[in-house]
């Protein structure tokens, strides 16, 4: 069975989040302290971490960051404060995507299955994900591989966060087309969420620095001034 991790160090929403994930047919392990996390991730590999803003010793940020470095787990933040700023900051360090509190147990289960959805750790979203991979491949040299949320070049590979592959994805499978931030903003919030162009450039900021590491030689992203941004290697 599928385990997702919950860091929360509020036992009651801790046991609500649990029951509804059993119900849907999820394992679910729980742990309070910030600083557990990465050793357990570690050593359990879950589908996906829950991962609460505010927590004793390590909060919730900082375990983000630390568990990027080592795997692409989807991270959905919980968190109570609301400000616009909070919730970028959780995003540009990797979040997959964020719950305010206060939450209804249901809405925590759809953004979940939603996102598992969107990363390919399910069975029917990985028959398209082998196509998907060997078409960007073939075309442009890069392999992208959902279930992994990597991406190849050459020999190389990197991790990349969900929304990162998003963009990714959308640009190299038409090298040279200009896409608009509105576009790119739909392909990686397809729940229609209202995000700012600046989210979209602080995540294409993100996803070049990561690509510049594969492929120092040359620029793979472009951006094309006050309209948006085209994939051509
Ligand atoms: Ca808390």
């Amino acid at each position: 069975m599928d385990t997702i991790l919950i860091v929360e160090d509020e036992p009651k929403i801790a046991d609500i989040l649990a029951k509804y994930l059993a119900n849907s047919g999820y394992a679910t392990h729980w742990i309070t302290q910030g600083t557990e996390v990465a050793t357990w991730v570690k050593e359990h590999q879950p589908v996906l971490i829950l991962l609460d803003l505010m927590l004793p010793g390590k909060d919730g940020l900082e375990v983000c960051k630390e568990v990027r470095q080592f795997t692409a787990t989807p991270i959905i933040m919980l968190t109570a404060l609301t400000e616009e700023i909070d919730r970028l900051l959780g995003l540009e360090l990797g979040a997959d995507d964020y719950i305010c509190k206060p939450f209804s147990p249901r809405e925590v289960i759809a953004r979940v299955k939603a996102v598992l959805r969107r990363t390919g750790n399910n069975d029917s979203a990985s028959t398209a994900t082998v196509t998907t991979a060997n078409e960007v491949n073939k075309t442009n040299g890069l392999l992208l591989e959902r279930d992994r949320l990597t991406v190849h070049w050459g020999k190389q590979e990197t991790a990349l966060t969900l929304v990162e592959f998003e963009l990714l994805e959308t640009l190299a499978s038409k090298p040279g087309r200009i896409f608009s931030r509105q576009h790119l903003m739909e392909k990686a919030y397809p729940d229609n969420r209202i995000v700012s162009d600046r989210t979209i450039d602080s995540h294409i900021k993100k996803l070049r620095k990561k690509l510049d590491q594969l492929e120092p030689e040359r620029e793979l992203i472009h951006s094309v001034y006050s309209v948006g941004y085209k994939y051509e290697p």
